[in-house]
């Protein structure tokens, strides 16, 4: 490049007639596996210039009439495209913040308002500089190896919220966005695990994604399913129960459900996104053609996962609900956003914090997709080429059949959920794969 310098954003919030200085008092940095972002907390509104400069890599951000009385050297870099901070003030009242980094970056700077979690908010977002036809190469690789034989069902798990974006929290302390994390973490395991089944987790750490992000990445990935994992709050510490929920196209379908899809909705603002989304109007059009049939599927693998969380404990609603949740649209990926329990309540959010209860409600996750799938294997999948399903026959028992298929009985009982000897005929029992 042959200008050293790049003048990018120039962004213009007040007039300039705030004499009082605004405080930087906080500080806070989230690295994700190809971005960081970087987030100021400053007592007013801001207006800022940031650019870029090369040999070595660095971003400048120059803050009008503000000063630093927050210590940048607590942060740890280790993960970070940041390789340190440094700053100093500058013509007379002004503030000037230099990002050593690592690597070349595509930075994006924008304030965010007040909201119920922070004060106002100067972010920078920090992108691993990716040529796009790189990126598409790698794409056609990783599809013909996966095109080689039967591909496997590939599950997005995506924990909510992260980084900047807290979640709920309980009475005695415990973040939404932890305990999600550590379920999505159990739930790849367990789908890991199964033959013809893959997960995908949409963050692996402490990080945000924003709304749109998270189903783009599932779509990357070609994702069959796309798994949100939340836990609520209420104001009624009372309120409990596990809740599952699917798109709805027009209204939710309860107070509750359209509370809830406003407060998951809101994370964006609270994560920190900025707004530079202009093109969901035309979207939405194409979006409502294959919408309908993608909203039947997620209806259906929603009920299998209710089903498995009723037996692991108390649900808020015993069918399952719809709401308006962004995380759920895509049009052509059968979707749904779990609420595993209160967090709000005290009970719940013990039981959240063990292992044995994560672990339940993984599994009960676990079980209503891999039901849903071997009911339903698309086409081209391991599932579709090994399930195999038998209509039981007046006289058979589980014996004859496991032979038949030459497959083995535990098997047999465990992927129909079949624990005594009592068969009825005309019941469809699946095989296991050989
Ligand atoms: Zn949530």
């Amino acid at each position: 490049m042959k200008l050293m310098q790049r003048l990018l954003i120039l962004l213009l919030l007040l007039p300039f007639t705030a004499w009082a200085q605004v405080e930087v008092n906080g500080v806070r940095m989230w690295p994700a596996p190809d971005n960081t972002r970087l987030v100021f907390d400053i007592t007013g509104p801001v207006e800022h210039a940031l650019f870029t400069l090369e040999g070595p890599n660095r971003v400048v951000i120059d803050i009008k009439n503000t000063r630093l009385i927050e210590n940048l050297s607590k942060l740890e870099y280790a993960k970070s495209l940041i390789k340190s901070i440094r700053s100093a003030p500058r013509n007379g009242g002004d503030l000037r913040v230099v990002l050593d980094l690592r690597k070349q970056v595509r930075p994006k700077s924008f304030v965010l308002r007040p909201n119920k979690e922070y004060g106002h908010r100067l972010v920078i977002d920090l992108s691993q500089e990716i040529r796009k036809g790189k990126a598409r190469a790698e794409n056609r690789i990783t599809k013909s190896i996966s095109n080689k034989d039967h591909r496997d069902v590939v599950i997005a798990v995506d924990a909510g919220h992260g980084g900047e974006d807290p979640g709920a929290s309980g009475p005695s302390g415990l973040k939404e966005k932890t305990i999600v994390l550590s379920i999505a973490h159990k739930l790849k395991r367990l789908i890991d695990k199964e033959p013809g089944m893959r997960a995908v987790l949409i963050r692996d750490g402490d990080y945000y994604v924003g709304l749109k992000d998270r189903v783009k990445k599932a779509r990357n990935s070609r994702a069959d399913m796309f798994v949100s994992i939340h836990a609520d709050a209420f104001h009624n510490p009372r309120a409990r129960g596990s809740s599952v929920f699917t798109l709805s196209q027009s209204g939710a379908s309860s107070e509750h459900a359209q509370l809830i899809a406003e407060k998951e909705n809101a994370a964006d603002l609270i994560g920190g996104v900025s707004l530079d989304d202009k093109d969901d109007l035309l979207k939405s059009v194409l979006l409502d053609l294959s919408q309908t049939a993608t909203n039947e599927a997620s209806m259906d693998v929603g009920a299998n996962v209710l089903k498995g969380l009723k037996r692991v404990g108390k649900v808020h609603k015993s069918r399952v609900e719809q709401a308006g949740f962004r995380v759920l649209k895509s049009p052509d990926i059968p979707s749904i956003l779990v609420e595993t329990a209160f967090i709000s309540n005290p009970a719940e959010e013990r039981k959240l914090r063990t292992a044995t209860h994560q672990n339940a409600l993984a599994d009960a996750i676990a079980k209503g997709v891999k039901t849903y799938f071997r009911d339903n294997p698309p086409p081209g999948t391991v599932l579709a080429m090994v399930n195999r399903k038998h209509v039981i026959a007046r006289g058979e028992t589980l014996t004859i059949i496991a032979r038949n298929y030459s497959t083995n009985l535990s098997a047999l009982r465990e992927f129909n959920n079949i624990r005594g000897d009592k068969l009825r005929v005309g019941e469809v029992l699946v095989i296991p794969p050989g």
